[in-house]
């Protein structure tokens, strides 16, 4: 009889996760198919980022490009300067959960025989002023390498360049992707809430050359996001506009099942953030 019992308990679970399955598979089924206009506090959300996430209470989702200056006002409130290992003895300032971020993707590079350097964090409306002036005298013209002032990603404090040892010292490059550490970053960097801000072949939408050694915090789940999908910040913002307008079509890479249900899943399990 206790057996029955047990048995008739497994049955009632395995229904219950058959009809998780279910909701799951027509969650995913919506989102293929467009999805209705929803708010954050609907209850029919279908975008493939949280509610969490897409309402962005510690504005780790924030663009800057040209489009979309800083002024000279905007400055993070939480700014700290970095333990990680970095290029100089300056110090380096990012926002602190960014700094802790950092820190924790050094450490894990470390542990697979890597070291990385953190050259440019935190940079001032100010400081990016005088940067582009200096390099538009240098060069002649704008050679989309240094930002003009409230165009940076690096006054948000959430941006940095982080390179190996050969690079220190030297003019960036794209060649710095074929290093060891270029393509550690890039495989692992979303594992601790960085994206490559400025990726090859996206430079019509970032208006930005490919920075390799640019690496951005926009949090775990955004960044599993962006990676999995090959998309920019800009265009996340786009989808973000189209899903608000009702015509947002998912068209991106289910076949890892990169979010279900809210949630983030990694096929291979290496890592999965819940809702
Ligand atoms: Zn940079």
């Amino acid at each position: 009889m206790d057996a029955m019992v047990s048995l008739f308990r497994g049955q009632r679970v395995i229904a219950f996760v058959t009809a998780t399955m279910l909701a799951a598979v027509i969650i995913a089924a919506s989102i293929g198919m467009g999805s209705p206009t929803a708010s954050a506090d609907d209850a029919s959300w279908t975008f493939p980022l949280s509610e969490e996430t897409m309402t962005d209470p510690d504005e780790f989702l924030t663009l800057v490009n040209t489009d979309r200056l800083l002024t000279s006002d905007d400055k993070p409130a939480d700014l700290v300067n970095i333990a990680a290992r970095k290029t100089t003895s300056d110090a380096v300032q990012l926002r602190a959960p960014v700094s802790e971020a950092l820190s924790a993707l050094f450490d894990a590079a470390k542990s697979d025989g890597l070291t990385l350097y953190a050259h440019s964090g935190y940079r001032s409306y100010q400081t990016q002023k005088v940067m582009f002036a200096n390099r538009l005298a240098r060069v002649g013209y704008d050679d989309k390498l240094v930002q003009q002032a409230g165009a940076s990603d690096h006054q948000t404090g959430m941006g940095v360049d982080v390179i190996n040892k050969a690079l220190i010292g030297q003019r960036f490059g794209a060649s710095f992707a074929d290093t060891k550490e270029g393509r550690w970053l890039a495989e692992h960097c979303a594992e601790y809430g960085f994206v490559i801000r400025y990726p090859l072949g996206k430079e019509d939408i970032t208006g930005i050359s490919y920075e390799p050694w640019h690496l951005r915090y926009v949090g775990v789940e955004a960044a599993w996001y962006l990676t999995d999908n090959e998309i920019t910040l800009e265009e996340l913002w786009e989808q973000w506009d189209a899903y608000q307008a009702g015509t947002f079509e998912f068209g991106g890479n289910d076949e890892q099942g990169v979010i279900q249900d809210g949630a983030v899943v990694v096929e291979d399990g290496a890592l999965d953030v819940g809702s």
